[in-house]
């Protein structure tokens, strides 16, 4: 629908046609400016590292602010995506608050509240992986001082909290394709603080000692908290998928354990993105539209979204209604972590509901193809096999199989 929309929208600009200004003033501002999607936080006994992701690499500078002691790290040429928590909860003895926001119409903003001293932080960029900009900030026990060390300065006086940009009603195109990489035409506005900042570079060179440690030390970011996750109910409106031999449909159980994994995930801190809530088809054409259609507006809601992995949930099938267990599917030629997806969810969906394993498998599935990120499609067990098809049609099987999907997820993040 979305890309239908901005075709038509390339059409009319190409035609002289005036369009609204809403939607020109939205896409003017964000314009060159690459977005920033997500900021994490984790805390070990002795450090606290926060990452911010960004579509691309970014360049940044760091000030220290005075009373109380902050760190604030200024991502230039950049804009916040209006999904990004802009207030994290920090529970750390190195870091008592931290925020992001829109400073100013091209500087994203960071601030974190810190009593650590100048020896006692790193902020270094890396680059690489499945998030193409990620600026690192660590608090506590950072290692040997690097590149990436900042200046304490002397009374600096905090800027003006601007306030940030007001939600954007429409969503910037985020497939790949149709981003090139920005060359921003907005200077950053300057700023009170800007003069006192030690300017950091956005490139550090890629043998740099911050770099490999962080590499390294990235694995320390764990859990659900701050992910963002897209969940595909298989099937769905009218496609029910298969149908059990008491005439349980597939697009019913694969709901079912979707909506019970969606308030896991949520529960556990990370933002949730589904294919589908109820019994329909997710491309907007319905039932009119192609296979091809409905299971590509399946794979745009990730793709848009940004998700850092897909997971699509299916019910088997076969003649033979013997045949039973659990499978992972992953698209070998996709990312390189989709395999480990599938193995660990079909390994969490085995451990919670008995089932057994068909092992995890390549696949062509359109799903897992079409997918930017890690993803897998995951047969949860065998609707023809009247045993699996009793078990996953109650409520408290679908719920086991949700943890199961649940804990191989947080298995994967790690
Ligand atoms: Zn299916």
């Amino acid at each position: 629908m979305k890309r239908v929309y901005l075709l038509l929208l390339a059409l009319l600009v190409l035609l002289g046609v005036p369009f609204s200004a809403e939607a020109s003033s939205f896409g003017d501002r964000v314009e060159g400016l690459t977005e920033v999607t997500g900021v994490r936080v984790s805390s070990s006994q002795d450090r606290t590292r926060i990452v911010v992701d960004a579509k691309a690499p970014v360049s940044y500078r760091t000030l220290v602010l005075k009373d109380p002691g902050r760190i604030v790290v200024d991502i230039e040429n950049a804009w916040l995506s209006p999904k990004v928590t802009k207030e994290l909860s920090v529970t750390s003895p190195f870091v008592s608050r931290a925020r992001i926001a829109q400073f100013n119409p091209s500087t994203v903003r960071v601030v974190v509240e810190t009593t650590v001293g100048k020896d006692n932080y790193k902020v270094f960029p890396l680059k690489g992986g499945a998030v193409p900009g990620r600026v690192v900030m660590d608090f506590g026990s950072v290692g040997p001082s690097s590149a990436g060390a900042t200046i304490a300065l002397p009374d600096v006086k905090p800027a003006p909290q601007k306030k940030p940009q007001p939600k954007p009603e429409t969503r910037p195109q985020t497939k790949p394709e149709a981003k090139p990489q920005p060359k921003p035409e907005v200077k950053p506005q300057p700023t009170e603080v800007e003069q006192t900042a030690e300017q950091t570079a956005s490139d550090t060179p890629s043998q740099s000692p911050a770099q490999s440690e962080a590499d390294a030390g990235i694995e320390a970011i764990t859990g659900l908290a701050g992910r963002t996750i897209t969940i595909d109910a298989g099937h769905g409106g009218n496609d029910s998928g298969a149908i059990g031999p008491t005439g349980v449909t597939e697009k019913s159980v694969t709901l079912r354990v979707a909506l019970a994994l969606q308030k896991l995930l949520t529960s556990e801190g990370a933002t949730v993105y589904m294919t589908r809530t109820t019994d329909t088809e997710v491309s907007p054409k319905g039932a009119n539209a192609s296979d091809i259609e409905e299971l590509q507006a399946r794979c745009d809601v990730a793709n848009q979204h940004n998700s850092d992995i897909f997971v699509s949930i299916h019910m088997d099938s076969f003649t033979n209604g013997a045949a039973k267990g659990t499978t992972g599917y992953y698209y070998a030629l996709g990312s390189k972590r989709s395999r480990d997806l599938a193995d660990k969810i079909r390994s969490g969906v085995i451990d919670q509901i008995g089932t057994s394993s068909r092992g995890t498998q390549s696949c062509n599935f359109y799903v897992v193809k079409h997918t930017d990120m890690p993803a897998t499609l995951v047969e949860v067990a065998f609707i023809s096999n009247p045993s699996e098809e009793k078990l996953l049609s109650s409520e408290e099987g679908a719920a086991k199989a949700a943890q199961g999907i649940a804990d191989g997820i947080a298995d994967f993040f790690g």
